[in-house]
């Protein structure tokens, strides 16, 4: 059985029209004569607007219910889609996430896939030739419905592509694919064919949001192939795909961006073994994500440790650091919202020396100043005035000749 798994985001089904436009892609596909299975996510507004009106019922609304709410979203696209198919004749059924069954572990609201019972599927693939389930959504062992954080949906067809063993996981966006950085800022970012998934996933965590960072971190485990393409136009976007030898040539594959940042600095921090666990263990076990962190030598028995945050966690963090001083021994809490990240991502940088210095010499020619520095085989980011983001990002864009890739 030759299967096929697409999946479709919101703005690929937001209303009649749009789905026509899937239903025509569908029966493409199925002419070829494949079995199909297409995810779909909620239409463009709606889990927002549930999210919105979970808070009139309930300033903190119980994470489980939730769930339960916003999984509703892509009900609505799945039952709604498939009448639709129906009527054109094609055989098929609406599946949720229950109904495979897609079971995640119970963190509501940012649930794991544990496993997908691939049989159950196949059997209903040899009764239907589409199957239409309903993205972003899974249930936990008692039985619950669990969501998989915001994108999932991305996450839920890579899966089911890994348990099908399907050979590629086509992902139909509003967008013709991953550019070497945001075409809305930087008019002369350009389509990349391919990218291997080290750098997608950089590029999705550094602030790329067109694919959930956990589909990606899904597909490379378990080898799919992810074509990342546009609903509306034939053609072909971009592959995300193990790296290979062509890949390692290029230096610099893309530059993302992350405006999402806040900087905390904690002065006069005594210089002893744990501190640092002292200060980011009560962050992590509250599930706050720390991205940069740099500590200074020393000076006189005390140091200043600076880290970044995402800027919803900042009061937060604020607090747990206010509320946990007499373990930690600061004197000041100094922090910083109007700064921002700015990454150079490239798997030809394991290879090649030079591109960070390269990199900081643009920045400095076009007198951007530099705030913290962080590195990893693949990637250099900096973090710098929210101001100048735009101005690095082309700058970097055109000092690695992105646009002429
Ligand atoms: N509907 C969910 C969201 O808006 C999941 C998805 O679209 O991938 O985040
Ligand atoms: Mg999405």
């Amino acid at each position: 059985m030759n299967i096929v798994v697409q999946k479709f985001g919101g703005t690929s089904v937001a209303n009649l029209d749009c789905m026509q436009k899937v239903l025509v892609n569908v029966r493409r596909e199925l002419d070829k004569s494949n079995k199909l299975v297409v995810v779909l996510s909620a239409q463009s507004g709606v889990t927002n607007r549930l999210l919105a009106l979970s808070k009139q019922y309930s300033p903190n609304p119980d994470q489980a219910e939730l769930d339960s709410l916003v999984s509703t979203g892509e009900q609505v696209s799945v039952a709604l889609f498939s009448m639709m198919c129906k009527d054109a004749g094609i055989k098929t059924r609406s599946v949720l996430g229950f109904q495979v069954p897609i079971v995640s572990n119970s963190n509501f609201t940012r649930a794991r896939i544990e496993s997908i019972d691939e049989k159950k599927m196949l059997a209903m693939l040899e009764e239907y030739d589409l199957l239409v389930v309903a993205g972003f959504q899974g249930v936990d062992e008692g039985g619950r419905i669990t969501t998989l954080g915001r994108g999932g949906s991305d996450t839920s067809a890579v899966a089911i592509a890994a348990a099908l063993k399907a050979e590629v996981c086509e992902i139909y966006t509003d967008v013709t694919g991953v550019f070497t950085t945001d075409p809305n800022l930087c008019s002369k970012a350009v389509k990349l064919d391919k990218i291997s998934y080290d750098e997608m996933l950089e590029m999705a965590s550094q602030g790329a949001k067109v694919l959930q960072i956990r589909s990606v971190e899904f597909a490379k485990k378990y080898n799919v192939a992810v074509h990342v393409r546009s609903t509306f136009c034939d053609e072909p976007g971009t592959m995300v795909t193990q790296e290979d030898k062509s890949m390692e040539n290029i230096l610099v594959s893309g530059i993302a961006y992350d405006k999402d940042q806040a900087r905390v600095t904690l002065t006069d921090v005594e210089d002893r073994p744990g501190i640092s666990a002292a200060i980011f263990s009560p962050i992590a076990e509250q599930g706050m994500l720390v991205d940069m962190i740099v500590q200074n030598p020393s000076k006189d028995g005390v140091t200043d440790i600076t880290f970044t945050i995402p800027r919803a966690d900042l009061k937060r963090t604020v607090q747990i650091l206010e509320q946990n001083k007499a373990n930690m021994g600061w004197k000041e809490i100094l922090h910083d919202i109007n700064v921002a990240k700015v990454s150079v991502i490239g798997v030809g940088m394991r290879n090649h020396s030079g591109v960070a210095a390269k990199a900081f010499q643009a920045l400095s020619d076009a007198n951007i100043n530099i705030m913290m520095i962080s590195t990893s085989e693949i990637k250099i980011t900096v973090l710098l005035e929210e101001k100048f983001v735009e101005l690095a990002v082309h700058t970097l864009h055109d000092t690695f000749h992105l646009d002429k890739r």
